[in-house]
């Protein structure tokens, strides 16, 4: 998705149908890192394309490795072996933890000279723990801005270090399990002589991580011997082998906001609770275990290998006290569950909150307490009390701290029992692990018709409402309904079709209209699988189709196929009667006017910039020779809906335009800023 300032949820109402999530962030870096270490070419099959896997692809590039993608979620990567990284490299690794950590272990034992760093965010989270553990060995590994912080510079300028490898490696466990991890993905490249032993510091958090970790090293040939989770010895002789072919689950992290969804929605007509693709009950994640919790809030969750299968169950969902060690970046989704639950839910021991992509406990706090939630905050803690009544809810604009998981499991307040929208600011903020998350929540979600917004902007040929509307729509991330383009198109159908554009013809054409076999695929139009875009924009087929608008017949053959453009989240309609007859009930119209001349000049620009020569008194002759018609036909004339908003786009910009109607939308939403 497009970084689009904010996306307005409306109330949604039900649930239902089937999701296929994407690739799990963990095992994709894991795989990526580890295919780069081992000899060989390993296909990696429905890897996550997502921020996180993007900045690592590009530091094994940088690094010598071979990427090769195939666009299909397929990625092919020809490992090092045991050859050196390619150095001198500086490596931006965007907020990506779980490239950060394991490249700095690999590369500090590797040799070479690099320097590691990310955003801003990724400076604030630590690794020290872990470059300590690396400097105990031998590494040379120096802070470039704050200690404990990235970024680094990693210096072997003579290739690989002297290593110190008799004595357990000690590294603390209670900060971030990635540590571990990184010195798990990093040990076996120097275990040829001796057996390594890797002490943990501490309680060990987030242990499933170091499952996963475990069970795709033994993928790639490494056996890691452990003793609890305090002591792990990698045998001597270990070496990186590629599986040649792995396939990545799906997240089961992504998979807690649907098993969610499903808890908390109704199922909706027709359809049995919603299915789950791409991860089951045996996933090695740990995050499903977020499974056991939401049957604990009342859900009713069934699954085999591959697939889940989720049904509201006890309603209002049960609170619950759960210690969340086990599932931290799922556990957020219990936090909003716990909006729908009777009672007071606890979810304690998440220390590790504060110190991810922001302090989540802080941030969840905040953000449950704008919707009307009551919150109680500790150090690894919060208990969450929902709103009394659904009149104690408020419509809030959610802020996600660039932080993924606080959109995504936010966006579940669109349930809540006053059916007030949602606001969740920065949604391009999901890309991180699930840039189709909200895509994917609208496929399965519903809401009452009537609840979708929709912004009509209607007005005179050529007076820049297809711009405009597109423009507002994208800003939006709101569909885009540009109804002129049905009239051109059965124009352009009738003349495929051989029927002439006469009144006598009026019960063929509406025919016609009614069975278009139009696609739409994004800015391009499809009749018949053939691109018909630059087709329909002809001056000629606007005059067609402005004859053919003066059918009654016409215009009520396309009636559905327009209000079958009101979909979540919302729509931008653009064309004459958007206001007056087809969306009578919407709550923003625009009625957008220019001169005739401005208009004339307009058109005349834009054709010239194609190439086209036109003469501006003839085209201004055609548009008001439109407009007339536009105006005084008896069906559905030209005219501004009784409650629609007059600008005149004569002397204003494009932009200018854009934001005066963006300012009218804001004022009639019902979040406070
Ligand atoms: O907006 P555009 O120029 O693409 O529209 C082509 C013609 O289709 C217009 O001149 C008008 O006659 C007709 N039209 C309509 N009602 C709409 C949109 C377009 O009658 N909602």
């Amino acid at each position: 998705m497009q970084r689009i300032p904010f996306l307005d949820l409306p109330p949604l109402a039900s649930a239902g149908g089937s999701v296929a999530l994407p690739g799990s962030k963990s095992i994709s870096n894991r795989v990526l890192l580890l295919a780069a270490l081992s000899q060989g070419t390993t296909a990696v099959r429905s890897l996550l394309d997502s921020d996180d896997t993007r900045v690592m692809l590009d530091a094994l590039r940088e690094l010598g490795c071979g990427v090769e993608e195939r666009g299909d979620g397929l990625v092919r990567i020809t490992g090092l072996g045991g050859a050196q990284p390619r150095s001198p490299a500086r490596l931006f690794l965007g907020n990506a933890g779980t490239a950060m950590r394991p490249l700095t272990a690999a590369l500090a034992l590797l040799g070479g000279e690099y320097e590691l760093s990310g955003i801003a965010r990724m400076h604030e989270r630590p690794i020290g723990d872990l470059v300590d553990a690396l400097r105990q060995l031998g590494c040379h590994i120096d802070y470039l801005g704050n200690d404990g912080y990235p970024p680094l510079r990693i210096a072997h300028g003579g290739g690989r270090p002297v290593l110190q490898l008799d004595a357990p490696i000690r590294v603390r466990g209670d900060v971030s399990s990635q540590f571990l991890t990184a010195l798990l993905m990093a040990l076996p490249l120097v275990a040829q002589q001796q057996d390594l032993v890797i002490e943990v510091v501490g309680e060990l958090i987030s242990k499933p991580y170091i499952h996963i970790t475990l069970e795709l090293l033994a993928r790639f040939g490494i056996a890691v011997q452990r003793e609890g989770w305090q002591r792990f010895t990698i045998p001597a002789g270990s070496r990186y082998r590629s599986p040649g072919e792995i396939h990545v689950e799906a997240d089961a992290s992504s998979a807690s906001y649907f098993v969610a969804l499903g808890a908390i929605a109704p199922s909706s007509n027709g359809k049995n609770g919603l299915n789950i693709e791409g991860v089951g009950l045996d996933s090695i994640q740990g995050d499903i275990r977020f499974i056991e919790a939401a049957r604990a809030m009342g859900a009713q969750i069934t699954g085999g290998a591959n697939s889940l299968q989720v049904r509201r169950g006890s309603w209002p969902l049960k609170a619950i006290s759960l210690d969340c060690n086990h599932i931290p970046d799922a556990a957020m989704t219990l936090a909003v569950m716990a909006l729908y639950a009777q009672g007071t839910t606890e979810l304690s021991n998440i220390a590790s909150w504060r110190v991810k992509e922001t302090d989540r406990i802080a941030a969840m706090a905040t953000e449950l307490r704008k919707l009307g939630a009551t919150v109680e905050e500790g150090a690894d803690y919060v208990r969450i009390t929902p709103p009394a009544s659904s009149a104690d809810w408020r419509a809030a604009s959610i802020h996600t701290y660039d932080d993924h998981r606080m959109a995504m499991c936010f966006a579940l307040a669109a349930f809540n029992p006053a059916r007030l929208p949602v606001r969740i600011e920065d949604p391009g903020c999901v890309a991180k692990t699930y840039p189709g998350y909200f895509g994917a929540l609208f496929s399965v979600s519903q809401a009452a018709g009537t609840d979708i917004p929709v912004i009509c902007i209607d007005g005179p040929t050529a007076s820049g409402k297809g711009t405009l509307a597109a423009a507002v729509a994208s800003q939006l991330g709101y569909h885009l309904l540009d109804s002129g383009a049905l009239y051109r198109l059965t124009a352009l159908a009738a003349g495929g079709a051989g029927v002439a554009i006469e009144p006598a013809n009026e019960p063929r054409l509406a025919e016609l209209a009614a069975h278009l076999p139009v696609r739409f695929d994004g800015a391009r139009v499809f009749l018949h699988g053939q691109d018909v875009t630059d087709a329909i924009r002809q001056e000629a087929i606007g005059m067609q189709a402005s004859e053919v608008s003066r059918l009654p017949a016409v215009r009520q053959a396309l009636v559905a196929l327009q209000h079958g453009f009101r979909r979540l989240p919302g729509l931008v309609a653009d064309g004459r009667d958007m206001g007056t007859v087809i969306f009578p009930a919407a709550p923003l119209k625009v009625y957008l006017t220019a001169s005739a001349r401005c208009r004339a000049e307009r058109r005349h620009k834009q054709l010239i910039s194609k190439g086209i020569s036109t003469i501006i008194d003839d085209l201004r002759a055609d548009l008001e020779a439109r407009d007339a018609s536009d105006m005084q036909r008896s069906t559905a004339p030209l005219k501004p809906a009784r409650d629609a908003l007059l600008l005149d786009s004569s002397g204003l910009t494009v932009d200018q335009t854009v934001a005066r109607v963006l300012d009218w939308w804001q004022a009639r939403r019902p979040f406070s800023a």
